[in-house]
């Protein structure tokens, strides 16, 4: 090992960490830095936003932080196949041939993924899988049983309910275990229709657009949300829904994607946003 070469790294890591650390307006504005005008116009939600008189973020603090976190971590590998599929398939043309997630599987992942690790949930999410051949037989299962194959990603009796009560009202409605349809719809209208399933909440809702439906939305989990007010994107008395639709309202469509994996694996990783005063 290269003493001199860890000494090098480390030292540029506290320097982008200073950056991205430093008060929100004594950010140095970026050069020559181009977001499309009408994207922060047309960015989606057609809920009011309740912080619409705070300043930031603007477009450029966007892209700026976009970068120094690129700079920082790189893209995270395991959110490297929910990018924009036209745009891996323009600079892949084999990654065409990998079907996407099924949005019901995608689904569910969140369900899994609430209140516990990555490494945990995909564990609850593999048992699932490999104990049931088909949603069918999720939903036919004994509850006890559903439990047993998902305990490992902790809360499993709510979220074994939670998870047969949404299969249970998909039958009903579409009288078949399939999400596909969601693919063809608005943000607007995903978010109607998900939000008639007890238990999936917002957050939820938000992952599966963004990842799944590949839809210009900016889901605000505890890291984003910490980060958000440490670095002054919403008022430090802020709450998280209203973070949400502040965010996605300020985010340029564009950076959306990129911007939220970069900001939930910064706080993941850095002491300093996610050391909180309890
Ligand atoms: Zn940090």
């Amino acid at each position: 090992m290269d003493k001199k070469k860890i000494l090098k790294r480390k030292q540029h890591q506290l320097q982008v960490e200073a950056e991205l650390h430093r008060l929100p307006n004594q950010q140095p504005k970026s050069k020559s830095v181009r977001v499309s005008s009408k994207s922060a116009t047309t960015a989606t939600t057609t809920a009011t936003n309740p912080y619409s008189s705070h300043s930031g973020p603007t477009p450029q603090e966007c892209l700026s932080l976009r970068d120094t976190l690129l700079a920082l971590h790189g893209f995270p590998p395991e959110f490297a196949k929910y990018r924009k599929r036209q745009h891996v398939d323009d600079n892949h043309h084999h990654a065409a041939t990998i079907p996407p997630e099924t949005v019901l599987d995608g689904l569910v992942r969140t369900v899994l993924s609430q209140n516990t690790t990555e490494s945990n949930s995909q564990k609850a999410f593999d048992s699932l899988k490999s104990s049931f051949p088909t949603w069918e037989h999720v939903l036919g299962a004994d509850s006890k049983e559903l439990e047993n194959a998902i305990r490992c990603g902790g809360l499993a009796p709510t979220k074994a309910s939670c998870i047969k009560n949404m299969l249970r009202c998909l039958l009903e409605k579409r009288g078949k275990l399939c999400l596909e349809y969601l693919r063809d719809l608005s943000i607007d209208e995903v978010k109607a229709e998900l939000s008639l399933f007890k238990g999936i909440g917002p957050k939820t809702v938000a992952c599966v657009l963004m990842f799944n439906l590949q839809l210009d939305d900016f889901p605000v989990d505890t890291h984003i949300f910490e980060i958000a007010k440490t670095i002054g994107w919403v008022p430090a008395a802020a709450d998280r829904n209203k973070t949400y639709l502040h965010l996605n309202e300020r985010i340029p469509n564009e950076l959306k994607f990129d911007l939220n994996c970069l900001m939930y694996t910064h706080g993941k990783l850095c002491r300093k946003c996610t050391s909180k005063k309890d």
